[in-house]
């Protein structure tokens, strides 16, 4: 018979314990025993309240309905990200990044057809809150699950209460999957002759937890990968300036619930605003360099209009890159250990699940060996820099005064791959040949591209606009605006289907 594979989990955030259930899941026919390490003394880092629709895959292979985790969460439907502020174009001045949906196969073509015309100096309408439904749900406050006639699902992720979602988790871990969950401090680890991790020495010295694999969610600190392994950290921060937050909890907004993510800018950064059931999370992403913590902290509670109330902030710092090798010896980092590129696109979870289906497969593939290490790392580095190269894009193309903002439109630490996205987008090349060309469209699809540069306003200067030739095949806007309102009809009021899942 196979030896029993012993994972052991350092760390119960929200990266430990999805770590915990998608391993215990998808390795329920192999012998194996899953053991979860966390000390709640150190704490969760308890930020983290919005996804991508990756979130409903994780919870989808785990059998796990929304109405069973969502309400348990405080959890909302989210259609995608609003970015307002980030652009002084005149009529650019917001826009929405939806989430990707079959029925953009309608109104894209048409979009990048009129971007491009745009962009060329043609006078046409080429705003994305035009073109796609999900602006249009967020706008109404209307949920992004259909009735039952309609022919299209909508990509869509969530917001919820971080804290809850570990707990959630940790109770579906240990009671259904057979997690075993050990709350003590981890002091440092044994290695073996080899180098590779024996075991977990707990707090006192005299106790271990021995494995054969070993996943670090430590957190920031990086226990295993960064600390134990020495796997180096390569710093993003030439080009993503942000290095710190803080964090506001306010009070449920009034009316109806929003499905929508704003992401504002405010003079050193963007501030973030995540509907939940039961309050509103808001926090300040910032760079140091630009402004203190005390001065961000002020400048929030002014946008938030709580500038006397007696709500207590939270100051985080933030590590943004990545360690160089995710898998290292019998050694998988995932979460803030692994990395973080920055909250702006609420990628980081999305990543945790990427990290671990892959580790996951590769394990499976080689009967639990290292055969595929290298190319499984290879893939996990592309992805962290696919991801960066766009939410560097974002601020490369902001539109707004300040020397924070300048300093981030005009630096010239740009990837190849950006650099070529923006040569074709200001010389009017076909973007989404192009984007596919490169590879890249797999962290972010053609649609993302244009939605971003399209939605700062990225083209030549209104004044310097002629009107279109009569036979460019441009398309009846007013058709289009009928199209996305008909299609709206059909998808309830956000609060009904979160009513409803309160209900079941
Ligand atoms: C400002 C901000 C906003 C964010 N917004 C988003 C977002 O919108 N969407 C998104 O997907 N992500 C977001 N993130 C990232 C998100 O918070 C994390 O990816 C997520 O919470 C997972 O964190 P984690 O589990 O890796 O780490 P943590 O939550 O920090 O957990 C670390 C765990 O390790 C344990 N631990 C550490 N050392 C030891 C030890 N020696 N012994 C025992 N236990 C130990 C701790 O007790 C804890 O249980 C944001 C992050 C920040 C900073």
């Amino acid at each position: 018979m196979t030896a029993a594979r012993r994972f052991v989990i350092l760390g119960g955030g929200t990266a430990g314990w999805m770590a915990a259930a998608l391993i215990a899941h998808r390795c329920r026919d192999h012998p194996i025993s899953v053991t979860l390490v966390e000390s709640p003394e150190i704490g969760i880092i308890g930020v983290g309240e919005g996804s991508t629709p990756q979130l409903k895959v994780f919870f989808d292979e785990l059998g796990i309905a929304e109405r069973e985790w969502m309400p348990a969460c405080h959890a909302t439907y989210k259609t995608g990200i609003r970015f307002a502020g980030w652009s002084d174009a005149p009529g650019f001045e917001s826009y929405f990044h939806p989430f990707q949906s079959a029925l953009d196969g309608h109104t894209a073509p048409t979009f990048y057809f009129h971007t491009r015309a745009r962009r060329t100096g043609r006078d046409v309408a080429a705003h994305p809150d035009r073109f796609f439904l999900g602006a249009r749900l967020a706008e109404a406050r209307l949920g992004p699950v259909p009735g039952e006639n309609f022919p299209f699902d909508l990509g869509y992720g969530y917001h919820f209460d971080a804290t809850l979602v570990g707990q959630f988790l940790a109770a579906h871990a240990t009671t259904k999957l057979g997690v075993r969950h050990v709350p003590r401090r981890v002091a440092g680890v044994r290695r073996d002759a080899g180098g590779a991790i024996a075991a977990l020495v707990l707090d006192g010295g005299e106790e271990e937890i021995a494995g054969d694999f070993f996943i670090d969610a430590s957190g920031f600190r990086a226990s295993l990968i960064g600390e134990a392994l020495g796997e180096p950290f390569e710093s993003f921060a030439g080009n993503l300036f942000n290095n710190a937050a803080v964090a506001l909890p306010g009070a449920r907004d009034e009316g109806a619930t929003s499905c929508e993510t704003v992401s504002t800018a405010l003079s050193c950064g963007w501030a973030w605003r995540i509907p939940l059931t039961g309050r509103t999370g808001n926090g300040y992403v910032y760079s140091s360099d630009f402004i203190s913590a005390d001065a961000a902290e002020t400048e929030l509670r002014r946008h938030l209009g709580l500038l006397d109330a007696d709500v207590e902030a939270r100051h985080l710092s933030m590590r943004v890159g990545q360690v160089r090798r995710s898998w290292v010896a019998n050694c998988l980092a995932i979460g803030l250990a692994q990395g973080f590129i920055e909250p702006l696109e609420a990628t980081a979870l999305h990543i945790v699940h990427a990290t671990l289906s892959g580790w996951i497969e590769a394990l499976l593939a080689d009967g639990f060996g290292p055969a595929h290490r290298d190319q499984f790392n290879a893939a996990i580095h592309a992805r962290y820099e696919g991801i960066r190269d766009y939410i560097v894009c974002h601020y490369r193309m902001n539109r707004r005064d300040g020397d924070y903002w300048r300093a981030n439109a005009e630096h010239d630490v740009l990837s190849d791959n950006l650099k070529a996205v923006m040569t074709y987008w200001f010389r009017g090349g076909e973007l989404d040949a192009e984007v596919a060309r490169l590879g890249i469209d797999r962290y972010y699809a053609p649609l993302s591209w244009h939605c971003l540069l399209a939605g700062y306003g990225q083209f030549p200067e209104a004044a310097r606009l002629q009107p279109p030739e009569p036979d460019l095949p441009l398309a009846d806007m007013a058709k289009i605006d009928r199209f996305i309102a008909g299609c709206a009809l059909n998808f309830p009021a956000h609060d009904d289907l979160l009513a409803q899942l309160e209900e079941a």
